[in-house]
């Protein structure tokens, strides 16, 4: 077990994981650690080096090569973004945002041997502070014994239409049925892929936000780890 308080969140694209992740830590004073930022930097960089997405070797030298960051962001970079990350010293918090690296994301995610790369790293971070870490696999394999699990979900359409009006606030014009579409084959690879794939585990605490605000949902898991807080000091 580790000494310091984890929060765990897995959940499909979409769910509010980021917004709701970043808002509960910052309300407890956690590090906030977006695990699809990692595998987002693994794409992107095999998109700039111009390796496929299912070259697992050259794709882990890569990894291993590069520096990542991570880090809550500072007073002049908030520009909406959840997180900063620094990729070999560059910030590329932004350019690893687009629909095309979310989708190399997702089949760089597929690779055994890249996913036990970035696990590594995240089991690094987690060991250092106390953490509300989200991804897809954070619940079972990067922090099996953390304190609290959380599902975090929301019904498809809502999640293709938060999805889509991000993409819009971003000036981005891609139309809702390409987002759709996209967010079901997305949900679809993370759910069926061999390699630790996305689920539900047993104990988790499933949040459906579908018809939650964000602060609602954000309140409802700092009250519970409040609770959970007091009562370890009790024993
Ligand atoms: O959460 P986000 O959409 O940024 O993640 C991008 C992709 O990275 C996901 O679609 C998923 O395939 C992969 N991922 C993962 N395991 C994690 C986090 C993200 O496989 N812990």
């Amino acid at each position: 077990m580790s000494d310091h308080f984890q929060i765990a969140i897995d959940g499909p694209v979409a769910a509010g994981k980021g917004t709701v992740s970043r808002l509960v830590a910052e309300r407890l004073g956690f590090l906030y650690v977006d695990t699809g930022a990692m595998y987002r930097v693994t794409a992107y960089l095999a998109l700039q080096n111009s390796i496929d997405l299912d070259d697992e070797a050259k794709l882990v030298e890569l990894i291993k090569d590069s520096s990542i960051e991570m880090r809550n962001p500072n007073d002049d970079e908030r520009d909406g973004r959840q997180t900063t990350v620094l990729l070999n010293g560059e910030d590329v918090s932004w350019k690893i945002r687009t629909e095309a690296v979310g989708s190399g994301a997702s089949k760089v995610a597929m690779l055994k041997k890249v996913r036990e790369e970035l696990v590594k790293k995240q089991q690094q971070i987690a060991a250092k502070t106390n953490v509300v870490m989200e991804g897809r696999d954070i619940t079972y394999r990067v922090l099996p014994d953390a304190d609290v699990k959380i599902y975090l979900t929301a019904g498809e359409v809502v999640r293709a239409k938060r999805r889509h009006l991000q993409l819009q606030t971003r000036g981005s014009d891609v139309g809702f049925d390409e987002v759709y579409k996209e967010l079901l084959l997305r949900d679809e690879q993370d759910m069926g892929r061999t390699h630790d794939p996305l689920k539900i585990v047993d104990g988790a605490w499933v949040v459906d936000t579908s018809d939650l605000s964000i602060d609602q949902v954000v309140n409802l898991i700092v009250a519970k780890v409040k609770v959970m807080q007091q009562n370890v000091h009790k024993h």
